[in-house]
């Protein structure tokens, strides 16, 4: 069995590297050959501390495993982080054990590649200025991302808590782009693509502070209860997911769904669109918006890349098991 530690991951793997392997398990989804397993998530009642796995199976890799951990929203007090998730990779012809890795980076990279991979296919080509609404530990992640795939020429950003921007504003820099913190209707009226990554629970941006052509990637909203922009923004947009069941239970979705503004038969998963099932973007004047829930495949495939990875740069640490 190989084990690859949560410290050996950053040098191992990159965020290219993670957009592949994520691309590859989103066609894999489309051609129905890959499949989520349901979502375990429990208040363990310990630590205040919620826990589960997140599991698949892709035939074309063959990969199966699962992601465990959760949010331990006291670690911080302890020099640790508060999310703390490792992947477990099985054998699929045997069952037996095939990997353990660290799970920690590699959510924030997958989460980024996913979001990345939605620019890509369905925002505008000619697109320059991106918003971002959130400035926690993911949003360095899904800008420096996101930032590859366009030729932005400026970044701008809302944050509830403004002073914590300094992030956002630091990665703008390491790209040499300007930044600006906006309020939300500067940001809806000049952002080409706007990408959501906080833990909010009501909408923050409404559908008339967002311009006809602009791409959204909303990718804070992972749980039940949690939303991030107004179910009438979901309705007027041409919504795409990573999967349909998630979004409409866990997902931005999730609202939009339950007011009855849409149905999940009009939600596109972004493999139909990679494997070239959809067209994605139909017009430069549609608003495309990608609801990204985070699925255990996604997981499993950079998981997966990191050991091949860490075999072939010789840097597998392996035991007996
Ligand atoms: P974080 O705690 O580091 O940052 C949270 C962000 O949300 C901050 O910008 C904070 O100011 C903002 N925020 C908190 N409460 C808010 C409110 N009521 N209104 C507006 N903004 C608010 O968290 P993070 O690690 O950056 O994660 C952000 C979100 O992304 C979380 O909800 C997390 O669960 C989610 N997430 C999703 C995926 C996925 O695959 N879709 C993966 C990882 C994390």
């Amino acid at each position: 069995m190989i084990i690859v530690p949560e410290k050996a991951i950053g040098e191992l793997i990159s965020p290219s590297e993670c957009l592949a392997a994520v691309e590859q398990v989103f066609a894999s989804m489309a051609r129905r050959s890959a499949y989520n397993f349901p979502v375990i998530r429990e208040a363990i009642g310990y630590q205040d501390a919620l826990y589960g796995f997140k599991s698949g199976f892709d035939r074309d890799g063959p990969t199966l495993g699962l992601k465990a951990g959760g949010f331990w929203p006291h670690n911080m007090a302890k020099g640790i982080t508060n999310h703390q998730s490792s992947v477990f990779l099985f054998d699929a012809d045997t069952g037996r054990c095939r990997a353990i890795v660290g799970g920690n980076l590699l959510t924030a990279l997958r989460t980024a590649a996913a979001s990345s991979l939605s620019i890509r296919y369905l925002a505008r080509t000619d697109a320059k200025v991106i918003g971002i609404i959130g400035a926690g530990h993911q949003s360095a992640f899904q800008l420096r991302a996101a930032l590859g795939q366009r030729k932005f020429e400026r970044v701008v950003g809302w944050n509830v808590e403004p002073d914590m921007l300094k992030r956002v504003a630091d990665v703008a820099a390491e790209a040499g782009l300007p930044f600006e913190p906006v309020s939300l209707d500067q940001l809806g009226a000049v952002a080409d693509v706007i990408i959501t990554i906080t833990s909010s629970f009501n909408a923050i941006l409404k559908a008339d502070q967002v311009r006809p052509g602009t791409h959204i990637a909303c990718m804070g909203t992972d749980t039940k209860g949690k939303q991030e922009v107004e179910a009438a923004l979901v309705a007027k947009a041409t919504v795409f997911t990573d999967e349909i069941a998630q979004s409409v239970t866990i997902g931005e979705c999730q609202h939009a769904i339950s007011a009855g503004l849409i149905k999940d038969s009009q939600i596109t998963e972004i493999g139909q669109v990679i494997i070239g099932k959809h067209p994605g973007r139909s017009s430069a004047d549609e608003i495309t918006l990608f609801d990204g829930t985070g699925v255990g495949l996604q997981d499993l495939a950079v998981a997966s890349a990191v050991v091949d990875l860490a075999i072939a740069k010789g840097a597998a640490i392996e035991v007996e098991f």
